[in-house]
């Protein structure tokens, strides 16, 4: 491991930013408590058949949605392979799905993700992308934040020539309330290194999206 690699490994924090301490979290029948005040709020009786058992299954729901809050991205990233034999072309993992929430209306993003890098050397195994994105979409998201997360950590992590991230989404927010636009879908993108400087490099990378 060269200097700069360790340099810029530890710029990254150990644990997740912008979460709170596991003591400081409500219990688990305090979340089901505020599912039942919300059905209770709709106009429903949370004690009928159909409805009892709901503020658990939700509270487990959301303990899936939401936990990217208790893993590091960057380490997934950390174990690299060297023996590439001197491959350093561009590596493409296309149409990631995935399944994130707003953090404006709590409301489902669904879509897909274009992670691209060009590496120095080391690469990452290929599910390890996926997990990326994973971690990033189980949180509370605006897509433009979670698109440069995604490839800001690969090139801090991996310090790769470049790295090119495309997301393109629909938001629950737009087609099930507010101006209720079904079929729009909203495109990011980050490009960084060679991708951001080379236009032949951003045109390969863009030419596999779909
Ligand atoms: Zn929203």
């Amino acid at each position: 491991m060269t200097a700069s690699r360790e340099r810029s490994v530890k710029l990254i924090p150990e644990g997740p930013k912008g979460t709170i301490a596991a003591s400081k979290k409500p219990s688990r029948s305090e979340v089901e408590a505020a599912f039942r005040t919300i059905i209770r709020w709709t106009g429903d009786d949370p004690d009928r058949d159909g409805l009892n058992e709901t503020p658990a299954r939700v509270t487990r729901a959301f303990e899936e949605y939401f936990a990217g809050y208790a893993q590091d991205p960057a380490q997934i990233l950390r174990k690299t392979f060297e023996e590439t034999d001197g491959y350093d072309e561009m590596i493409v993992l296309s149409g990631i799905p995935f399944e994130s929430h707003c953090e404006h209306h709590m409301a489902p993003i669904i879509g897909r993700a274009w992670v691209a890098y060009v590496p120095t050397g080391r690469v990452v195994g290929i599910s390890k992308l996926a997990r990326v994105v994973e971690v990033f979409a189980r949180r509370l998201q605006i897509q433009e934040k979670m698109t440069a997360q995604i490839a800001n950590t690969i090139q801090e992590v991996l310090e790769p020539h470049g790295v090119g991230v495309v997301i393109k989404a629909t938001h629950g927010c737009m087609t099930a309330r507010g101006v209720r636009k079904h079929g729009t879908m909203l495109h990011t993108s980050r490009m960084l290194g060679s991708f951001r400087d080379n236009a032949m490099t951003r045109q390969e990378f863009l030419a596999m999206i779909d």
